[in-house]
């Protein structure tokens, strides 16, 4: 028999408190202690093999009291097999986990030696050869003088179900399975900051995007980051931060586009004291608190003019002035700015400073559109697939042919952002145990409508038919469907000056059917 001592034991609780949670632990400690009761109950039989059934059973408190467990002092036992009778009452003294969460925590609400508990019940039910349950009455942890402990079989308990639970290993499983993935989740979560791991692709056109990252990042130069609304910019940033000498401080992301245009000077720079009504204490902006760090700056180009000339004075400088402020700081910030519009041509329309644009323009990396890089969506769709399943907790083995397929071949407006949307939703319309099917990403769709991405990245439904247009077009004008048809088989025959064969192509027609529905055609002259 091994003897572990008290402290041992008390350190490795106060672990698992602090790493799996209260629940968690007490289960642990009630299955631990439930082994090494069943243990000690075959060694009891060994041990007085012909006592008397009382005196063989006290091995199991005796031997409790020798390893400094708890002192046991019976208080009652009734055992009456054919009857299915047990009751079992014992005191504990100085129980070991009472005294040692105490120390570390003070007094409970509920009971707290689960160890011994267990114990009493793996012991009991070993010995007896059926399933004896205890629970704990009172306990020292509560602040009782001493523990209380009463022992019935399991069939008189009324709540016999949910104490087996406690026992059960197959729950115990199932729930550290869910905990591994909500730690998988977690991980995926982390990892845009520790390095390029979710930047997943091969493609030439990105594999160059992240050559320019990896040699920019050591040097101090001003990153300009352009590409498609939903590219992935952002990503990009923090992982410029994260592979520069800078990484170990702040990486501060700010949206221009997402702050009212009167607050982004007081947010960019800051404020004093009074600078304005309502500011009633000095707040550092952005600026100041990326110190150190790098300072992303998204949707340069809603940026107004006013803070435009603001920016261009702290890159050029390297101090900021907080407004209403009249003392310069020093600040030592990395700037990357990033746009998904055309600089140029807000310069040339006077919405953009060209001497902004020339300072943040040093060295631009362009983001591909996913459209552009059709090799990396399997790839990048696997992983969104391992993310989203591990949140939802779901097992998804991955993606039907079909579904892959359209994948491959759809044209992603909105780019990773709409990826994401699009597998988030596959997921939660699928079934643990069954891949991805086409319909679970792209439900139902009548044909013609293509799924777009709004700015704010939200998946909308467009139609590709503009039938809506169309509708309304005859409502205003009062046709019905066959005004409609005859008139855009008029308007298809007059394109191709009186060509039947060509007009009928065109509409979808044979020669004959285009022939036959324009005799039938009222004549209007
Ligand atoms: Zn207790």
């Amino acid at each position: 028999m091994l003897l572990v001592h008290a402290s041992s034991l008390a350190s490795l609780r106060r672990e698992l408190l602090s790493t799996i949670g209260r629940e968690q632990t007490r289960r642990l400690l009630l299955r631990a202690g439930f082994a090494s009761g069943r243990r000690d109950a075959e060694l009891a039989r060994k041990v007085r093999p012909n006592a008397p059934f009382f005196e063989a059973f006290a091995v199991g408190p005796q031997l409790h009291m020798l390893e400094g467990s708890v002192q046991v002092t019976p208080q009652r036992f009734e055992y009456e097999p054919d009857a299915n009778h047990y009751l079992g009452i014992y005191r504990w003294d100085h129980s070991w986990e009472a005294e040692s969460h105490l120390r570390d925590f003070g007094p409970q609400e509920e009971p707290v030696c689960w160890m011994l508990l267990g114990y009493a019940s793996g012991y009991t039910t070993e010995f007896f050869g059926r399933p004896v349950y205890y629970k704990e009455m009172a306990c020292q942890g509560c602040g009782g003088q001493h523990c209380l402990i009463e022992g019935r079989l399991a069939q008189q308990w009324p709540d016999a179900q949910s104490i087996a639970q406690d026992y059960d290993s197959e729950s115990m499983l199932l729930r550290l399975d869910k905990l591994q993935s909500e730690v998988e989740v977690l991980r995926t979560q982390l990892q845009p900051e520790d390095d390029l791991g979710p930047l997943i692709g091969r493609s030439p056109s990105f594999s160059r995007a992240i050559e320019l990252l990896r040699k920019a990042a050591p040097t101090q130069v001003t990153v300009m980051l352009t590409g498609e609304t939903g590219v992935g910019k952002e990503r990009f940033a923090r992982a410029l931060h994260a592979l520069s000498p800078r990484k170990d401080n702040t990486f501060i992301a700010v949206n221009c586009g997402a702050l009212p245009a009167e607050l982004v000077e007081s947010e960019l720079f800051g404020v004093e004291k009074g600078a304005f009504t309502g500011a009633q204490a000095a707040r550092p902006g952005r600026f100041e608190r990326a110190q150190g760090g790098t300072l992303f700056l998204d949707e340069l180009g809603e940026l107004p003019l006013a803070a435009q000339a603001k920016l261009l004075r702290v890159l050029q400088s390297g101090e900021i002035e907080r407004l209403g402020g009249t003392q310069a700081l020093k600040v030592d910030v990395r700037v990357v700015a990033a746009t998904n519009v055309d600089l140029d041509a807000a310069v040339t329309s006077g919405r953009f400073r060209r001497d902004l644009l020339f300072r943040l323009n040093v060295y631009p990396i362009r983001i591909p559109a996913l459209s552009e890089r059709v090799d990396d969506i399997e790839p990048l769709a696997i992983h969104l697939l391992e993310r989203f399943s591990a949140l939802h907790g779901k097992q998804i083995p991955g993606f039907s042919d079909q579904a892959l397929e359209a994948m491959r071949h759809h044209d992603w407006p909105g780019n990773i952002r709409e990826m994401e949307n699009l597998i988030e939703r596959g997921v939660i319309l699928g079934t643990s145990g069954q891949r991805i099917e086409l319909e679970n990403l792209f439900p139902a769709l009548p044909s013609g409508m293509r799924i777009t991405v709004s700015p704010a990245g939200s998946l909308e439904r467009s139609p590709g038919s503009g039938a809506p247009e169309m509708l309304d077009l005859m409502k205003r004008h009062g046709m019905t469907l066959n005004d409609l048809e005859d008139a855009l088989m008029s308007e298809a025959v007059q394109r191709h000056r009186g060509n039947v064969s060509a007009a009928a192509r065109e509409l979808g027609l044979t020669r004959p059917q285009l022939s036959y529905r324009l005799e039938k055609m009222p004549r209007t002259d």
